[in-house]
């Protein structure tokens, strides 16, 4: 008998996988948590029915989330992750020498958790001295901390359920306080083609807080659609100004120097997006 996930990214359309195995399968106090083993992705994590990060592809969404920003700031010492749980975005994020310390803020320690017994090629950081992980809100985090962070990355699951507060324009206020003078902020703003109305709305009110906002994408294909965006603030630096010459070739396999502007050149109809 063959055993299949569904994966409904909306009421009419999903994408399908077969399941090799099934880890853990339970109700954490925030979530429904899932590991399994797919016959073509890998090891991947569900939450509350949706892909968050397989071992084949997870490789894109990490790295994107975190070098277009780190490479954009000349000088990133301090840095917050809120979610990231996966330990994918710190495993990025540890490839910086000059990062001296990363925070992840992670409400739900299952995710830590489980990552780390079943996740190691991606959680596998999250013990690293310069990493300090919290099991707490992202919300509240924020919240309390004022001219803190050089750079904070929002890599939370989609605005439902305790997500959804990190999506809203009185979060990225907070992020703008609890980022230095010169600070950057990125966070994952789902897709174009399902979730539009999202990303034109967190891109207006992004527009309102920094006074650099950029968007850029990157192929995710186990995500929505397969076309997923990341929506930068910036306080001083522009990615778009950086030379890329100056960037190191780093042990990545999506993000590159070349790619780093170029993530930014966006089809059309996701320009319009955010005009
Ligand atoms: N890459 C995935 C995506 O784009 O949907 C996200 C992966 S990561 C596992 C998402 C994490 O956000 C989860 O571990 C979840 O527990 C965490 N999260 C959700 N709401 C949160 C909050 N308010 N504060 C901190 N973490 C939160």
């Amino acid at each position: 008998m063959e055993l299949w996930f569904t994966e409904k990214q909306t009421e009419n359309f999903g994408i399908t996988m077969k399941i090799k195995q099934t880890f853990v399968n339970e109700k954490t106090d925030f979530q429904d948590l899932a590991m399994v083993e797919t016959e073509e992705f890998g090891r991947m994590l569900l939450l509350d029915g949706m892909v968050m990060t397989t071992i084949k592809d997870e490789f894109v969404y990490h790295e994107m989330v975190a070098h277009p920003a780190l490479f954009t700031h000349p000088n990133p010492k301090h840095v917050l992750v809120v979610g990231g749980g996966d330990g994918g975005v710190i495993r990025e994020i540890m490839k910086h020498p000059k990062v001296e310390k990363a925070v992840l803020v992670d409400i739900d320690g299952k995710v830590i958790e489980y990552s780390k017994k079943y996740l190691p090629e991606i959680a596998g950081e999250l013990d690293n001295p310069r990493v300090e992980v919290i099991v707490g809100d992202g919300f509240m985090h924020i919240h309390e901390s004022k001219n803190k962070y050089d750079v904070v990355m929002v890599d939370s699951t989609e605005p439902v359920g305790p997500a959804a507060p990190l999506f809203e324009r009185g979060f990225y206020q907070g992020i703008f306080e609890a980022l230095k003078d010169d600070g950057i902020f990125v966070a994952q703003t789902d897709n174009p083609w399902f979730k539009a109305d999202l990303i034109q709305k967190v891109n207006r009110d992004v527009k309102e807080i920094f006074p650099i906002v950029r968007v850029y994408g990157a192929n995710v294909p186990t995500y929505p659609s397969g076309l997923w965006t990341f929506t930068m603030g910036s306080k001083t630096y522009d990615p778009l100004q950086v030379d890329e010459t100056q960037i190191p070739e780093l042990d990545t396999k999506y993000y590159s120097p070349r790619l780093h502007k170029a993530a930014f050149v966006l089809p059309k109809f996701v320009e319009d997006l955010c005009k």
